[in-house]
């Protein structure tokens, strides 16, 4: 990792933190209440050290191999640091996943949430999680249909999981609008305050339909298709 980088990095994240703000103002909502997540996937800790260093505290990852790969050391250097997961779950991957992330955007079935009630109860953690909500039904996408959604929140309520918000992906081929409106619909009837949903090409989007965690990646780490 050269200096260049460093700085691109560094640059990079301040133009997200200024279009969060324009984006914050333009919808008429308080500057600094979107959390923005930094999602530094396939990312080496050297790319995701200048962004600690300039102040970011919540960072996302989708895979939890990968992550734990190297976010323990990244954690146990920087006191506060908040780590997000926002990719599948597989149960199986549940015990390490609630070790090491703070929060868990892809609640989206009751296995899972049955695994992770258990784990997060062993382990005393205080974890943030979000029920993932497919909201284009798209076959190969995770996550509960629209038309499920109010159904799956009443029977995970049980197991007194801390459900926070819904988390969404649009499809990549539609106006993401309709999908940020109906994820804010569905949170609204179910009395859930946090919305996750924004990435990169989107999140000014997602802020004016009242995103509170937006998952940017590609706008601050840079382009992933690398060779
Ligand atoms: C990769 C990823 C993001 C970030 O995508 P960018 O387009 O790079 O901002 C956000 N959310 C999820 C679920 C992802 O997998």
């Amino acid at each position: 990792m050269d200096k260049t980088s460093n700085t691109q990095v560094k640059t990079r994240l301040g133009e997200v933190r200024a279009a969060i703000l324009n984006a914050e103002r333009a919808a008429g909502r308080p500057a600094g209440t979107v959390n923005l997540i930094a999602v530094s996937k396939t990312f080496p800790a050297t790319d995701i050290e200048p962004a600690l260093h300039a102040g970011q505290h919540h960072f996302g990852e989708n895979r939890v191999q990968e992550a734990l790969g190297k976010w323990p050391d990244l954690k146990a250097g920087n006191q506060g640091v908040k780590l997000h997961l926002i990719g599948p779950l597989q149960t199986n991957k549940a015990r390490d996943a609630v070790r090491l992330f703070d929060g868990i955007h892809t609640v989206d079935r009751m296995k899972l949430a049955r695994v992770l009630a258990g784990e997060i109860e062993r382990q005393q953690r205080q974890i943030e999680l979000f029920v993932q909500i497919n909201t284009g039904a798209e076959p190969q996408k995770s996550g509960v249909l629209p038309k499920e959604a109010d159904a799956f929140l009443r029977d995970i309520a049980p197991l007194g999981l801390n459900i926070v918000g819904l988390m969404c992906i649009p499809p990549m081929d539609q106006d993401p609008s309709t999908h940020f409106a109906l994820l804010k619909t569905l949170a609204d009837r179910n009395g859930l305050s946090r919305l996750s949903m924004g990435m990169s090409h989107d999140f000014e989007t997602a802020i004016a339909l009242g995103a509170t965690d937006i998952r940017v990646g590609s706008a601050i780490f840079g382009s992933r298709d690398k060779p």
